[in-house]
């Protein structure tokens, strides 16, 4: 973590992914070291090896906490409320599927969710739940 405190990095080649990049982000106290891969996903584990010996260096020494893969939640999901539940940003399935870009989806969504909140419960003094519409759409 310490090498990568202020830093990110990203990769290519064909060890790391043939048609993306590979990545090393901080996350707080760790960091995430990544790749992704549209064209050759039964590859996926050979390039989480890739990108893992190209920074093996810089995060010698360190602990696996963590192992995943994802695919990009570019569906909208049928169901995004239930019961008191709401579901903004990934776990809505918000990520644009031509550029694979969430963040301003994830942020707008959760605001526009926690307004539309705000207003049904009027600035929660009511219980609300999946029943409750709003000009907004429902809750
Ligand atoms: C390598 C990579 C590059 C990307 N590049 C871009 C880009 O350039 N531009 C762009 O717009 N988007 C990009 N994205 C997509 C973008 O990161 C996501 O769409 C966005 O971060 C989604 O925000 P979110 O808040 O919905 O989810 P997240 O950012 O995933 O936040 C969810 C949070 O919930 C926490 N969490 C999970 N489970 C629990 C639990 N049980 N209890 C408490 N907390 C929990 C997680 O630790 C996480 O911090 C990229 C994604 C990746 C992986």
């Amino acid at each position: 973590m310490e090498y990568y405190e202020n830093l990110a990095e990203m990769y290519v080649g064909n060890d790391v992914s043939p048609d993306f990049y590979a990545w090393v982000f901080p996350k707080c106290d760790h960091v995430a070291v990544g790749t992704g891969t549209v064209c050759s996903k039964q590859n996926i584990k050979l390039y989480q090896q890739g990108i893992r010996k190209r920074v093996l260096p810089k995060i010698a020494g360190g602990k696996v906490i963590e192992v995943e893969a994802h695919p990009i939640p570019e569906h909208p999901r049928p169901v995004r409320v239930r019961g008191r539940v709401a579901l903004v940003g990934d776990a809505a399935g918000y990520v644009t599927k031509c550029s694979g870009e969430g963040i301003y989806f994830a942020a707008k969504s959760g605001r526009m969710c926690g307004e539309a909140i705000v207003k049904a419960s009027e600035g929660g003094q009511r219980m609300i739940g999946e029943r409750i519409r709003t000009v907004a759409g429902s809750v």
